[in-house]
């Protein structure tokens, strides 16, 4: 018995949790939380002293605290759970998966029955280039596949010095090495001597950020040339691949002007650079099409995919291969001396299988490009008419609003809070209290909905947040800050 590591007498109250009365010992969760569980992007210190929030059930858009509180998740757990909750299918396919093979390895010339239809499905739904994926766990470790793939295929061309892979400021790429390298967030950079030789960014689309002085449409191809400025600068012998999310989800929901894309694919096809969108969320109908590439215009050499795939009941990850990229690796043949224990990974598979077929049975594509999508758009452009908001966007079911001290004609003009502030975060925890998630980025703040939001739902939504701006605007004026 560890009798003496702290937190160890809750275990007790835990067996509360399989009970039918569904009572939660919160402090005592919270205790053996705080002692023992160290939690990704997370100052230790402040959570320690907080303690974390216990969540413990989920239906539809809904999820359940230990408290008791119905929340409304407008943020689909981490930008995954596509179907919502409670789906009693997945679980089935999962259950049955498991007693049926609950693992086996694709290494060594074997394969396994999920594993194989999975891969057919998904090259059925992914656009015409792609007849191949590769699987992993998770999207930072199918980057990681991304990054030893192009690499791959340009020393099998006979380009060995092709091996430069450029990205952008403020791209959320995971967390592994490789995936915090081709990613920009700086503080992540700052804590491990990243980013890893040979990835340059360049960047980002913002037109917040970059794009005073400019329309959007002028802003978009400034913001592409970037990338022609980069190659040359680097040389277009030496670069491998660009890579990119359709839209940035981390780092904002920061939605391209129309025009970026398409220039960037034709940049991209000027120098023969592999194209990689990175569709871990953008993927698995998030912008009303199959995949983010779809809905930008662009055709894709790569595509990274994880989170919606399953909708997050089980990890699983890959990167969907175009026949320019799988050719030449199948038919020169020789080992890719990379890939993972659990790639391919039956009950995982299995769970994906169910879940495409649940956004295939509901249509919910379909409903987020023709009905939600466009709803969501409409509610969003009504927020902006709040005090606090100077403006709002939405592409399918991803949307975001900044909070502003002052409003004005043109977003550039607006002013804005003090980072300082965190006003983004004092209105996240307004939000919460209404009952509904929703993430600050800065004081931009955002959702990625489940795709299976109803419009009545959306209303809900957007009465919430409403409520919630509104006791932020009342907070704000006491402290004298608007
Ligand atoms: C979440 C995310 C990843 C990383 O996926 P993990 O499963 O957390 O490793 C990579 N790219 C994008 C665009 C993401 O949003």
């Amino acid at each position: 018995m560890h009798s003496l590591k702290p937190g160890f007498s809750a275990i007790a109250n835990l067996n509360q949790v399989t009970e039918p009365a569904q009572t939660f010992d919160t402090k005592a969760i919270q205790a053996l939380d705080t002692a023992h569980y160290l939690h990704p992007f997370t100052d230790f210190k402040d959570l320690n002293q907080k303690g974390a929030r216990v969540m413990v059930k989920g239906d539809g858009i809904y999820i359940w605290d230990s408290e008791g509180k119905k929340i409304l998740d407008a943020m689909s757990g981490l930008w995954c759970v596509n179907v919502g909750y409670g789906r009693n299918s997945i679980s089935a396919a999962v259950y049955q998966q498991m007693e049926t093979l609950p693992f086996y390895n694709s290494f060594f010339n074997t394969t396994n029955v999920p594993a194989a239809q999975l891969a057919a499905k998904l090259v059925e739904i992914s656009p015409p280039q792609f007849s191949h994926v590769f699987f992993t766990s998770s999207g930072s470790e199918g980057n990681d596949t991304n990054l030893r793939m192009v690499r791959r295929y340009w020393d099998l061309l006979g380009y060995k010095d092709r091996h430069v892979i450029i990205s952008r400021h403020n791209a959320y790429h995971g967390s592994t090495v490789a995936g915090a390298s081709l990613g920009g967030m700086r503080a992540m950079h700052a804590q491990a001597g990243l980013p890893i030789p040979g990835i340059e960014h360049i960047g980002q689309p913002n037109y917040l950020e970059s794009g005073r002085g400019m329309t959007e449409a002028e802003f978009g191809i400034k913001a592409a040339s970037w990338l022609e400025d980069k190659i040359l600068e680097t040389g277009p012998e030496k670069v491998a691949a660009f890579i990119g999310e359709p839209i940035q989800g981390a780092g904002g929901v920061v939605i391209p002007p129309a025009t970026y894309w398409p220039e960037i694919q034709r940049i991209c096809d000027k120098y023969g650079i592999l194209l990689i969108a990175d569709e871990v969320i953008c993927g698995f109908g998030r912008l009303g099409t199959w995949f983010g590439s779809e809905r930008m215009g662009i055709r894709p050499d790569l595509m990274t995919f994880a989170k919606g795939v399953t909708s997050g009941y089980i990890p699983l990850g890959g990167v969907m291969v175009s026949d320019r990229v799988a050719d030449i690796l199948i038919e020169k043949g020789g080992d890719f001396n990379h890939g993972f224990t659990y790639s391919g990974h039956p009950v995982a598979c299995a769970a994906a299988l169910e879940n495409i077929r649940i956004l295939e049975q509901e249509k919910l594509i379909g409903q987020v490009a023709n009905q939600t999508g466009p709803y969501l758009q409409q509610a969003f452009a009504q927020l902006a008419s709040h005090p606090l908001v100077g403006f709002a966007n939405s592409c399918g079911l991803v949307a975001g609003l900044n909070l502003v001290r002052q409003k004005a004609e043109l977003q550039h003009d607006c002013v804005l809070f003090g980072t300082e502030q965190n006003v983004g975060m004092i209105c996240r925890g307004y939000m919460f209290s209404q009952g509904i998630i929703m993430r600050a980025v800065g004081d931009r703040m955002i959702i990625a909905p489940p795709l299976c939001i109803s419009v009545m739902q959306i209303d809900e939504m957007t009465g919430l947040i409403r409520s919630a701006l509104d006791q932020t605007l009342e907070d704000l004026q006491a402290r004298g800050w608007v």
